[in-house]
């Protein structure tokens, strides 16, 4: 099965995506990691990348599509894969949509992890003790969120149509969403 993961910065999408993928045995595709990666191997993407990602801007659809082409065509990957962070524009969900058409694949099950903007900034707070993040900062970490809500509210109207869209409460225990999610996998 196919999975995407989505909901602004600080909603749990990587711990989410970690426990799933531990438990069903999926391939997490993390957007922000994969810049991330390019970024710490100093590659000529990376200084573009580095700018942007520390402005709590949006990296271009062209740069990110371009980066998760590789995991889905994997065959090794194939129907196991868990997109978290992905996609985060209306540009970003066609492409993907076109992307699994052309590997014969589709998406199975769709979560949104709806989260307020004080849980988010708690959280993030407790994240920068555990990580560190250049975009891990109060000022970076509103521009992230209002970012996120301006370009990804296309993505959730595309989505929420989907007989296979399931809205969470994100502001829950993180072990409570869990088994939420592991439910609905289950079923
Ligand atoms: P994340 O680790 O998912 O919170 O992503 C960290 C940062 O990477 C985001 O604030 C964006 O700047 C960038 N990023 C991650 N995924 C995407 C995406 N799908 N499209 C555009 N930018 C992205």
């Amino acid at each position: 099965m196919n999975v995407i993961i989505f909901g602004p910065p600080g909603a749990g999408k990587g711990t989410q995506s970690n426990n799933i993928v531990k438990k069903f045995n999926l391939y997490q595709i993390s957007t922000g990691d994969l810049l991330r990666n390019e970024v710490k191997n100093q590659t000529e993407l990376g200084k573009d990348i580095e700018n942007i990602i520390s402005k709590g801007d949006f990296a271009t659809d062209e740069i990110v599509n371009e980066l998760i082409k590789k995991a889905i065509f994997d065959p090794n990957k194939k129907n196991k894969l868990i997109f978290d962070g992905y996609p985060r524009s209306l540009n970003q969900a066609k492409n993907l949509n076109l992307l699994l058409s052309n590997s014969d694949q589709k998406i199975d099950f769709i979560f949104f992890l709806n989260v307020n903007k004080d849980t988010i900034i708690k959280r993030i707070e407790k994240r920068k003790m555990l990580e560190k993040r250049s975009d891990d900062n109060p000022n970076t970490i509103l521009k992230r969120y209002d970012t996120y809500m301006e370009t990804t509210k296309p993505v959730l109207d595309f989505y929420s149509k989907n007989k296979n869209f399931y809205e969470i409460n994100g502001d829950e225990e993180i072990h409570v969403i869990s088994s939420k999610i592991e439910h609905i996998l289950s079923v």
